[in-house]
């Protein structure tokens, strides 16, 4: 069953109506086709009779259009989709004693319909779809009292031929289509739930995450591993001269900046103007070497409307004695305050004041 998930449900759903129109048309003009040979071939003679023709017709070539305007006119979308859906099941039952039971077109019809059903509403779906064609079955036979035969002219199968090939693999594309809208929207999601809408570097939520992922890691397998707190210096200065769109400008360059690390190494907006930076398998020297030409980077940066900004870096590498891996962060952020105490647009590294 295909469910597009994690979009507005009335977007998803007006989706769904969109790409069953196509599929509707295709069936029902199919549908027409076959049902037209068997008059014309079998000579029951409903091709005379003005009732079913009009039945037929309008069925065929103006329900479609009724179903997806109903649905897209529709706040409540999903319940127009199955009402029908069902009464595409009532039209198909409908039509199989008019066909005299033929059992090749009415195998493609009851398949064709039931595919629908399972595909929008599952083995419920299809259960109830097959109860209510079943119904129209029995209620047209009483109208019409058909004949059965058991066979069908060649005609009436070769055009049963397009729905038996063409319809499963419109449904087939359809189906395909929907999955991928259903993909993106996962991606966007995740993105969006993993991400800081101004920076595009990780959220805090997700980098803590992370962190503690890294912590118990690293813990457990001896590896070596640094976290380095970054914070803009004077920033609320920049918000007050230049205001606070200046300010999310800046931000949004930082962002991209931090996007541009090493792909091992994982950047996250902490708070206003503070990053944080995970180093996974880096020892202190290493992550000093990253964090001096990061900064160097920044105090070189030309910044939009700004011009000139530097930052102050705080590191800590993880060591035996921190319990959790706050106390891992909490020991950059140590090194971050000294940083500015010492000056500002500095590293500091975090010492192990035991040792
Ligand atoms: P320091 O060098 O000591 O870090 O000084 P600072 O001015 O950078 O630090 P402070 O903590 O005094 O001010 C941080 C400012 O960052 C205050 C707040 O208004 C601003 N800020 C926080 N989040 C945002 C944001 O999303 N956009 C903008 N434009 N400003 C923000
Ligand atoms: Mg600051
Ligand atoms: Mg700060």
């Amino acid at each position: 069953m295909i469910i597009i998930q994690h979009c507005d449900p009335l977007r998803r759903h007006h989706i769904l109506a969109y790409y069953s129109y196509a599929p509707r048309i295709f069936g029902y003009l199919a549908g027409l086709a076959v049902i037209l040979a068997s008059f014309y071939t079998s000579g029951t003679g409903y091709q005379e009779n003005p009732w079913v023709m009009s039945f037929l017709l309008t069925t065929c070539l103006i329900w479609p259009h009724v179903a997806y305007f109903w649905a897209k006119k529709s706040n409540q979308v999903k319940k127009v989709i199955i009402k029908s859906l069902l009464f595409d099941a009532f039209f198909g039952g409908l039509w199989v004693p008019l066909i005299s039971f033929e059992p090749i077109p009415c195998a493609v019809f009851i398949t064709v319909f039931m595919m629908n059903n399972i595909s929008a509403g599952g083995l419920k779906l299809f259960i109830k779809g097959l109860f209510i064609m079943v119904l129209a079955m029995i209620f047209s036979s009483l109208l019409i009292n058909p004949t059965i035969r058991l066979e069908s002219h060649m005609i009436v199968i070769f055009i049963c031929v397009p729905m038996i090939i063409l319809y499963p693999m419109v449904f087939a594309t359809i189906n395909y289509k929907l999955t991928r809208i259903l993909i993106l929207q996962r991606e966007k999601l995740l993105h969006l739930s993993r991400n800081d809408g101004l920076t595009g570097v990780f959220s805090r939520r997700y980098w803590e995450q992370r962190l503690v992922e890294e912590f118990n890691r690293c813990q457990r397998s001896g590896e070596k591993a640094c976290v380095m707190m970054v914070d803009i210096d004077h920033f609320k200065n920049i918000n007050d001269t230049y205001g606070h769109l200046v300010g999310d400008n800046v931000l949004k360059q930082f962002g991209k900046l931090f996007r541009q690390l090493r792909t091992s190494d994982i950047a996250g907006r902490y708070g206003g103007e503070e990053f944080a930076i995970l180093l996974p398998n880096s020892n202190l020297e290493e992550s000093l070497l990253v964090a001096e030409r990061l900064r160097q980077d920044i105090e070189n940066t030309q910044f939009d409307s700004i011009g000139k900004c530097t930052v102050s870096i705080g590191i800590a590498s993880l060591d035996k004695q921190f319990e959790d891996a706050y106390k891992w962060l909490d020991s950059a952020d140590k090194a971050l305050y000294q940083a500015k105490n010492d000056g500002r647009n500095k590293v500091n590294i975090w010492l192990n004041p035991v040792r």
